[in-house]
């Protein structure tokens, strides 16, 4: 596939100024909400191949996220495109001034594997919204979703404004080799300094949704049921697998021990066994390989059984941790939790200081002043109080990491402005102007311009 003339094609597209009308933008996001539905169960068969991902997960994970972000740009694209008026200075009059969203142009999007159709298609749908053109290169380690991504985009839609690129890491860097207006990508800290790279050598803007550690801290006055039903269903689900699961319980070391048992009883409830429409496989051998070497059996209060034909990693509580074990040198991903504990309460928001800046981060508690200290005290992208992970579904909330987790951010108006320019434009009178900023310079100009800048 030869990529630099696909973005030529998509260049000369959108100097066309198609993809700029508004109801351009709706009829195709009408016509990808379509092609969506109509390939519903392709898409089920393709992720199943994958990594086995229910029917269930993938339409609550992954399809209901696109369909509502499709809703949502269709029913707001009026107000995010209409030009915002903002004040106008003193010097400036008489004028007014207005900001203008436009469209960056020719956009490339790179998917992660993890939820390979929320991560490659809703920041599709922003860059569509936008009123950009997109090349989107979903993530070839889950290859059958990739293909069905392809098969569904390509043959629906001109390759001259959305485009699917197959391929793996050789066709990724020959595309970043190319000029593009914007690049959105998913993935690791690691792949996401090459994107930086690349696309500083054309100042080409980035937004990027990298991972980390998220912490989740326990403090002796939370709900502990309410806190492990939601923990263990956060860390669990996917398998491990995902950006915002939490990825170490950090507890007070006074309620550790009865914490644990309800952790248990609640991975026992929620059925979560080889092969089970609850439960996910490891994405591939690699990932298999590597999680059991975080594994610390000695350390293993919980699971860490596995099934190498399966890919089925256990849930795995494992307890005694401490910041030198393997398991707390690497973003986990996986289905393994380690527990550790604290004294008291800052010293915990101390440690994690310590870290890279997390993707997410979340606290139980009941009381209000250590929400506070955790809001104010620790950076992260975003996060949750009293709950894990749910903070990415609502889309009033920018979604993204901070430092090492992360550049920019997205869902919602967060997606749009990502994929748009604020242009600044001030539109003058053509009469009324003192004559003040134009030489010959004087004293008495001199005292005007003091009082009116
Ligand atoms: P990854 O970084 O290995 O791969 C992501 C993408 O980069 C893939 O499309 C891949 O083809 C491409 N890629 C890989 N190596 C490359 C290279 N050398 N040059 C150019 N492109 C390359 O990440 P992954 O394994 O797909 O996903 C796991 C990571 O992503 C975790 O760190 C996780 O936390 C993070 N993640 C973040 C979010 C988020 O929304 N912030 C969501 C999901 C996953």
């Amino acid at each position: 596939m030869n990529f630099t003339d696909i973005l030529e094609g998509q260049k000369t597209f959108f100097n066309s100024q198609k993809t700029k009308s508004l109801s351009f933008r709706r009829i195709h996001l009408e016509k990808l909400r379509e092609v969506v539905l109509h390939n519903e169960n392709l898409l089920y068969e393709a992720i199943d191949k994958d990594f086995g991902k229910s029917r269930f997960e993938t339409y609550a994970v992954e399809l209901s996220f696109i369909l509502k972000d499709i809703d949502y740009y269709l029913k707001n694209l009026k107000s995010l495109t209409k030009p915002k008026r903002v004040s106008t200075n003193l010097a400036n009059q008489l004028g007014s001034s207005k900001i203008y969203a436009e469209p960056l142009g020719n956009t490339l999007v790179i998917g992660a594997w993890n939820y390979p159709y929320q991560l490659s298609l809703s920041p599709l749908v922003a860059a569509m919204a936008a009123g950009n053109t997109c090349i989107l290169k979903p993530s070839e380690i889950a290859e059958n979703t990739m293909k069905a991504m392809a098969k569904i985009i390509n043959e629906n839609f001109p390759k001259d404004y959305l485009f699917v690129a197959e391929g793996g890491v050789e066709e990724t860097t020959e595309i970043l080799k190319l000029k593009f207006d914007k690049i959105f990508f998913t993935g690791s800290p690691k792949v996401g300094k090459i994107i930086y790279e690349a696309a500083a050598k054309h100042l080409t803007p980035v937004t990027l949704e990298l991972g980390g550690k998220s912490p989740v801290v326990v403090t002796s006055s939370a709900n502990f049921d309410v806190a492990a039903k939601r923990i263990v269903w956060g860390k669990f689900l996917n398998a491990g697998q995902t950006c915002v699961a939490p990825d170490y319980v950090l507890i007070d070391e006074k309620v550790k021990d009865s914490f644990l048992d309800s952790l248990k009883m609640y991975i026992q409830k929620f059925k979560y066994e080889a092969g089970s429409e609850q439960y996910t496989q490891i994405i591939n051998d690699r990932n298999f390989e590597r999680l059991l070497k975080l594994i610390d059996q000695e350390k293993v209060f919980y699971g860490g059984n596995s099934d190498a034909s399966k890919r089925f990693i256990e849930p795995t509580i494992m307890q005694n941790v401490t910041w030198e074990d393997a398991v707390m040198q690497e973003e986990i991903f996986g289905p393994i939790l380690p527990v550790l504990t604290f004294k008291n309460f800052n010293e915990a928001l101390i440690q994690i200081n310590k870290h890279e800046k997390p993707l997410s981060a979340y606290l139980f508690t009941g009381k209000s002043e250590e929400k506070k200290n955790f809001i104010s005290k620790i950076s992260f992208g975003g996060g949750c109080i009293n709950d894990v992970a749910m903070h990415l579904s609502n889309e009033a909330l920018p979604f993204g990491g901070v430092g090492n987790s992360g550049i920019g951010n997205y869902h919602g108006k967060f997606g749009f402005e990502a994929f748009s320019h604020q242009k600044g434009i001030l539109d003058r009178a053509t009469w009324g102007e003192p004559d003040l900023k134009y030489p010959p310079y004087s004293e008495k100009k001199l005292k005007w311009i003091k009082k009116l800048l």
